[in-house]
């Protein structure tokens, strides 16, 4: 299990989140790479792990218009296109890190 993230903000004028780790390291992730990797049932087949959702129907500005904690595991993340179903895991954020999309 990975470490929940001591800081968490969305830069709306950068479109990205920002994610600080316990390791000190910044991740920041833009927000419509972060809503295509969305886990939920349905955005990816849960069965097969294959990607359901289109990346080209989710709007270029896509932002987040509520982020929550789900328990101490999660962050739920309420996008601008109503989207609210996934949640995105610790384990998942520390795992995107090393997606071509996400620097530091
Ligand atoms: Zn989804």
């Amino acid at each position: 299990m990975a470490t929940a993230p001591t800081a968490v903000r969305a830069l709306r004028s950068a479109g990205v989140f920002e994610i600080t780790w316990p390791d000190g390291v910044v991740a920041l992730y833009p927000f419509k790479f972060l809503r295509c990797e969305c886990p939920c049932a349905g955005c990816v087949n849960e069965f097969t792990g294959e990607r359901i959702l289109d990346p080209a129907t989710v709007p270029a500005d896509i932002a987040p218009t509520a982020v929550e904690m789900s328990g101490n595991y999660a962050l739920k993340i309420v996008w601008s296109d109503n989207h609210y179903t996934g949640l995105y895991t610790w384990d998942r954020l520390d795992a995107l890190r090393s997606a071509p999309e996400v620097t530091s």
